[in-house]
């Protein structure tokens, strides 16, 4: 292992080294990939030299997600005190299912999800756990209030017509989990939002009046924090008070942003969140650790065993239900998402946590007063978001996007509201400095300039 670790070593250094000097790696096209890159596998075994560079090739032609370059996706950046964390999970190779193997790493969860919880005054009998990620815990929220609504259903499966809610622009996770709940994504309402995105409170609760006439069942309302386009908020406390009245589970789909939590500034916006049933961040999206740590908290932790937990007697053999995190998720062997998360926040405190998430606030803040003061640009997004969606001239946000990735300029995609599309330049890696924001319209720009030369 030691030869491994030197050439880790050496290789680590020369990615940094990349991440700056070529921040956009190459694009290949996919045509080619096969014949530029050392990637088939053969039957016999290759020296330790070719083994050597085709990883270094393959790993400097990835796209370099870390790199001031990449705003394409809801993640970017690196918290280097979470990549090591990562980096040892991946030696311990801990099996999160009981405390027996993971030990200490369990307790490690565990704190994590116990200073979330109180952080949202979740009260006395909240829990939570780590699925693999965002969908799968809005998947977990939804199994957990099909079961509240009739626990024999995980015996007898679904024999009502049940609805679940949730707004236009809501995480296609949803529907696709609707799905995989036996609900059927065709009982699935997508309820209109607001000219800011966010889920209108009065179509909601007609919708619910109207299902419930027809003799339908209702069970379930998902919110957002955080939209995947706009970044919008939907309203939690008021959403929470229909929820309520009617008798529905509450789940708030924070992927995005529910990591204001760990910020004074910004936690009323997901005001009433304490109400809900259960809720979801991803600390693998504004908090800046590696794909992917997504944190599950459940307002009442009986819910997460009576839809996870299973009696196995080859499995369970020691310690209580609490360090068995094996009994309250979908899987049965589980990685260790998080100890990274853990060495990050051991690091920087709660309030290293909420700098973060204010500082990808404040850069958003830049990009929107660029884009107000420049009359080339239109602006699509609102305030109180990492997200901001413009379009440039009257060039196609498509056309450009695409030309600034074959061109190895800058990773950065584009989203439709209302029927309108645009660039979304996502403020998610706080690494990032005002000036590399400003610097993102000067490379657009001159983009932009040879791009209307070869049209
Ligand atoms: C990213 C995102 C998800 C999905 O999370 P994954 O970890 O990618 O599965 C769900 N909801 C919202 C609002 C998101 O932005």
């Amino acid at each position: 292992m030691k030869k491994e670790l030197d050439f880790f070593h050496h290789l680590a250094l020369t990615l940094l080294e990349d991440e700056i000097t070529n921040p956009v790696s190459k694009r290949i096209p996919v045509e080619n990939l096969y014949e530029q890159l050392d990637i088939r596998l053969s039957d016999a075994p290759i020296s330790e030299t070719r083994w050597q560079e085709a990883i270094q090739a393959i790993v400097l032609a990835t796209p370099k997600s870390a790199s001031k370059a990449f705003f394409n996706q809801l993640y970017g950046g690196r918290q280097p005190k979470a990549a090591i964390g990562d980096l040892l999970a991946v030696l311990l190779n801990a099996n999160m299912h009981t405390y027996k193997v993971a030990g200490v790493q369990v307790g490690l969860e565990k704190e994590i999800i116990e200073r979330s919880c109180e952080r949202i005054n979740y009260g006395e009998k909240a829990g939570g756990t780590f699925p693999m990620g965002g969908s799968m815990s809005n998947f977990s929220g939804m199994l957990m209030a099909r079961d509240a609504y009739n626990k024999d259903i995980r015996n007898i499966g679904v024999s009502s017509k049940m609805i679940a809610y949730t707004s236009q622009v809501a995480h296609y996770s949803i529907s696709k989990n609707a799905a995989f709940c036996g609900i059927g994504r065709d009982n699935v309402r997508h309820i209109s939002t607001d000219n800011q995105g966010a889920m209108c409170l009065k179509a909601l609760e007609e919708q619910i009046i109207k299902d419930m006439a027809l003799g339908y069942t209702p069970f379930f309302v998902n919110a957002t924090a955080g939209t995947t386009v706009l970044g919008a908020f939907d309203p939690i406390d008021n959403i929470a008070a229909i929820c309520k009245k009617y008798r529905l589970w509450l789940h708030v789909d924070g992927a995005l942003g529910g990591s204001v939590l760990f910020s004074d500034k910004y936690k009323h916006l997901i005001k009433g969140v304490e109400q809900a049933d259960s809720f979801c961040y991803n600390a693998h999206k504004m908090l800046g650790a590696p794909v992917t740590c997504s944190i599950l908290l459940v307002k009442d932790k009986k819910h997460l065993y009576q839809s996870f937990s299973n009696d196995v007697n080859y499995l369970y053999q020691t310690d209580t239900d609490d360090y068995n995190p094996g009994k309250t998720s979908f899987h049965c062997g589980r990685r260790n998402n998080s100890f990274k998360f853990w060495t990050l926040w051991k690091a920087i405190g709660r309030q290293g946590l909420a700098e973060i998430v204010e500082k990808e606030f404040h850069l958003a803040d830049i990009a929107r007063t660029y884009v107000r003061n420049h009359p080339d640009y239109t602006l699509y997004s609102f305030d109180n978001s990492t997200a901001v969606c413009f379009n440039y001239k009257n060039i196609n946000a498509k056309t450009l996007c695409t030309s600034l990735y074959h061109h190895n300029q800058l990773m950065v995609g584009f989203g439709t509201f209302a029927g309108q599309e645009f660039i979304r330049l996502v403020t998610i890696n706080a690494n990032n400095s005002e000036q590399d924001i400003l610097r993102f319209f000067e490379i657009l720009e001159t983009h932009a300039v040879s791009l209307s030369y070869q049209i």
